[in-house]
């Protein structure tokens, strides 16, 4: 049972990788329960703890502790003053917000309850989000004014190198996909979305503007998939001829379809003593695939890093001191 650190290539990391992530922040309070309680019951939580949630977030705040790494958080926030929590945990893990998008009238941030049953390892989720969700006028804006401030010498006036979506709002984000399409830049940057919810409508649209494309377990059996490889060859059509397809699948680990040379790749989850914090564990990987690919690793080594990321994540509580 080996829960060693990966290493980084070489050890130490050649490319500076700056990464623009959009999607939705959340109040995460996650509730710590024996078992799952029965409806209409009353029980005691074992812990509980309050965290910054949302996916691309999430992502983030473990890429940014891989060194030479800069975060850029996009999202529709509520106001500045019900944002404080989420605002103040971006800027302890160094990510970047001035990217987002604060809604004056919107005076309750996104929430999210968590229930985590020790003896099964389930995460039952309850969310509530009001905020209206980024449009594509604000997206321009912003992410304009980004790519103004950030063009630097270092990346070869490249503003970002990863450009990651959490795929909602599935015709605005086409938009956007769309109109970072037309920047001389753009095949020097790569693009990713990530499917988790399968009842969301026309995801088939951004699964075939992406370059890599994440899917969750929960959306392939949701598709009604039970085998992550049966359901990425089925997937891989919708994609790009050149497209990277990742499909993680809990405690098995997680599989790659890649649409060009035509295979597909399994990984098994890392060995780990016991299962502590699942929550985010596919942003976890989602964070190993990025930062792998753009460090120059093979298909195969990317998916063997970022299941181990995972894995160890799933071994701790949060994700800090994961890499
Ligand atoms: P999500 O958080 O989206 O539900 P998954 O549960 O599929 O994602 O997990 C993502 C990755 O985390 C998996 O591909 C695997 O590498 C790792 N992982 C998940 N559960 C475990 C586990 N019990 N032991 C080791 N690794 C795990």
């Amino acid at each position: 049972m080996s829960q060693e650190k990966s290493t980084i290539p070489g050890n130490h990391q050649q490319v500076p990788l700056k990464v623009l992530a959009i999607g939705s922040a959340y109040e995460d309070t996650i509730l710590y329960v024996d078992k799952f309680p029965p409806e209409d019951g009353k029980q005691r939580a074992q812990r509980v703890e309050k965290r910054r949630g949302g996916n691309a977030g999430n992502t983030l705040t473990v890429l940014s502790q891989f060194p030479l790494t800069q975060g850029y958080f996009m999202a529709s926030m509520a106001s500045k003053d019900a944002s404080a929590f989420l605002l103040h945990d971006f800027e302890t893990h160094n990510i970047k917000t001035s990217t987002c998008i604060f809604r004056s009238n919107a005076e309750l941030a996104p929430v999210a309850y968590i229930i985590y049953a020790d003896n099964t390892s389930s995460r039952t989720i309850i969310n509530y989000n009001s905020i209206d969700e980024l449009t594509f006028e604000e997206f321009k804006r912003k992410f304009e004014a980004a790519c103004v401030e950030e063009v630097d010498t270092l990346n070869n006036d490249l503003p970002f190198n990863w450009i990651h979506f959490e795929g909602r709002n599935v015709v605005e984000v086409a938009k956007m996909i769309d109109y970072i399409g037309t920047k001389v830049w753009r095949p020097r940057t790569k693009i990713s979305v990530e499917l988790e919810k399968p009842y969301r409508r026309g995801l088939e649209t951004l699964m075939s503007r992406a370059d890599v494309v994440f899917f969750s377990k929960v959306f392939a059996e949701g598709k009604g998939y039970n085998h992550a490889g049966d359901f990425l060859q089925i997937m891989s059509p919708h994609c790009k001829n050149t497209a990277l397809l990742f499909c993680t699948w809990g405690s098995s680990g997680a599989m790659c379809y890649n649409n060009q040379t035509r295979k597909l790749s399994t990984e098994p989850a890392l060995p780990i003593p016991s299962v502590v914090d699942t929550v985010g564990a596919g942003d976890t990987f989602t964070a190993g695939v990025i930062y792998g690919l753009t460090q120059g690793m093979t298909t195969e080594g990317c998916l063997k890093f970022a299941c181990e990321l995972a894995g160890r994540k799933c071994a701790q509580v949060g994700f800090d001191c994961v890499v």
